[in-house]
């Protein structure tokens, strides 16, 4: 089942009389269930593909179907109704409230989004279930390890039910072992339905997902999936 499509897409910036093409005609295709590594040298492009998938900006040419509905024309208002619907964010630093536990700070999007506390609740608890977290509701983070933190925030992204999670370096701040149950955690998202985006500079890292896709100078220039299910943990 295609979940984005993308075809012909241009994202040029003007930089005085200059014109950087950020991502120069691009094509491409994700399914649901994938799970998808990003990589490619800084300036590539990859942070202007990933907030144009994720609905924070818009081609200035092409077509972009997410999920049935063509996203490249919409206003403001639309991108945000579609991004709070389809889009969990993960990044390389948590973005967590110190002060409060893994329940508060998980089910923060929905106090913003007026959901009321035990819908919030319970959604938050099985979030935090479905990252292995369950045990740790009432933890803050500076109570948990780095890999703990990054699945509460991994939970938190996980809270509106999104078709695809975003994750921009999500195992930068993580050593290896950590960063392997990270991987681990996204595979059995994507087993469950998710399609996983994920920029990575690491090599051993993209090569726990399913698909590499490589990008130079706004384009792309490899896009291969694993002949076998890589291995896991
Ligand atoms: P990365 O760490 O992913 O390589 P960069 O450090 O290149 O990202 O850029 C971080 C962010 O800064 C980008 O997502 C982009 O929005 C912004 N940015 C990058 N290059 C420029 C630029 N030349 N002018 C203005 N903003 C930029
Ligand atoms: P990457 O994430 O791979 O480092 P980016 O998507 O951040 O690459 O940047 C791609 C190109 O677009 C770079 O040349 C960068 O300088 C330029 N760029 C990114 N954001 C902006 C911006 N807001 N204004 C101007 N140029 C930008």
């Amino acid at each position: 089942e295609t979940l984005i499509r993308m075809r012909s897409l241009c994202r040029y910036y003007e930089m005085g009389d200059q014109q950087v093409r950020a991502l120069d005609n691009i094509d491409l295709t994700f399914l649901r269930s994938e799970y998808v590594a990003i990589m490619g040298p800084s300036g590539s492009g990859k942070s202007t593909l990933m907030n144009i998938i994720g609905c924070l900006d818009t081609p200035s040419s092409g077509t972009y179907d997410l999920n049935g509905e063509n996203v490249a024309d919409m206003d403001d208002d639309e991108l945000a109704r579609i991004r709070n619907r389809e889009i969990g964010f993960v990044f390389q630093t948590f973005n967590l409230l110190p002060r409060l536990n893994c329940l508060r700070n998980v089910e923060l999007p929905l106090i913003y989004a007026g959901v009321d506390a035990d819908e919030r609740q319970q959604r938050a608890l099985d979030a935090l279930q479905r990252v292995g977290l369950g045990d740790r509701v009432s933890h803050k983070p500076t109570e948990l390890s780095g890999g703990q933190i990054q699945r509460v925030a991994i939970a938190r992204a996980l809270i509106n039910n999104p078709s695809i999670i975003l994750a921009d370096e999500p195992t930068g701040n993580l050593d290896t072992a950590t960063s392997r149950d990270i991987m681990a955690i996204f595979s059995e998202l994507s087993d469950s339905g998710n399609t996983i985006l994920l920029i990575t500079h690491e090599e051993e890292i993209a090569h726990y997902t399913r698909r590499i896709i490589r990008m130079r100078d706004g384009k792309i220039e490899s896009d291969s999936t694993a002949q076998h299910q890589s291995q896991q943990g």
